[in-house]
């Protein structure tokens, strides 16, 4: 028998859902969910906001799963897009490449902005675990990111779609990226058992 892979998160990022898990849950709520993931050595020694592939997977998701299992589905469907709102803002402000890129943005017309800003999404996706597991593909109204491995969800059994926190940072990364608001839905989730988790991105802004 061969041991499962084990995946790599960058110790940026887990650093980054800490920082939103607190912001959006506040203190005792995130030193509980901290707690229930066994993850209390993280409270005194964060990781390093670096890009070094040194944080267990499995750690990323334990935060998350323990959010579900303390708050019940509904209750964090709204949490994680708090979260993921949170998340995409700080990081935008934090990784290098969303610094090089906003002032290009400035330059393209609206329709290739978003799709400079997905490609961008994706690829810094892929960086931040060290495999390439997320691809964008396009149909004439929407397009579709994948997410193959997601660590999102790993572990949890929701009754619908879970990956809010996905939603969440999609829809504050377009807005960062655009300055237009977007519909973004999860039409596929790993944890109801399909292959992948899938994103639909209306290409049209919503009149607001
Ligand atoms: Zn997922």
């Amino acid at each position: 028998m061969s041991e499962p892979q084990k995946r790599w998160v960058e110790n940026s990022i887990m650093r980054l859902a800490l920082f939103s898990t607190e912001l959006t849950l506040g203190k005792s709520g995130y030193h509980a969910v901290v707690h229930v993931s066994g993850l209390d050595r993280l409270l005194d020694s964060p990781p390093p906001g670096n890009t070094k592939l040194e944080t267990p997977g499995e750690d990323f998701s334990a935060l998350l799963s323990s959010v579900l299992n303390m708050y019940g589905e509904v209750t964090t469907r709204g949490i994680f897009r708090r979260w993921g709102a949170t998340f995409g803002e700080a990081a935008v402000r934090r990784r290098p490449s969303a610094l090089l890129l906003k002032p290009m943005l400035a330059l393209l017309p609206l329709q290739r902005r978003v799709r400079a800003v997905l490609d961008a999404l994706v690829n810094e996706a892929d960086v931040t675990r060290g495999e390439m597991l997320h691809t964008l593909t396009d149909n004439p109204d929407q397009y579709l990111l994948s997410f193959r491995d997601c660590l999102y969800c790993a572990g949890m059994h929701p009754a619908e779609p879970i990956c809010f926190t996905v939603v969440g940072t999609l829809e504050a990364v377009l807005k960062w990226g655009t300055g237009r608001d977007f519909a973004v839905r999860e039409v596929r989730c790993s944890a109801r058992g399909d292959g992948q988790c899938v994103f639909e991105i209306d290409k049209q802004p919503l009149h607001v």
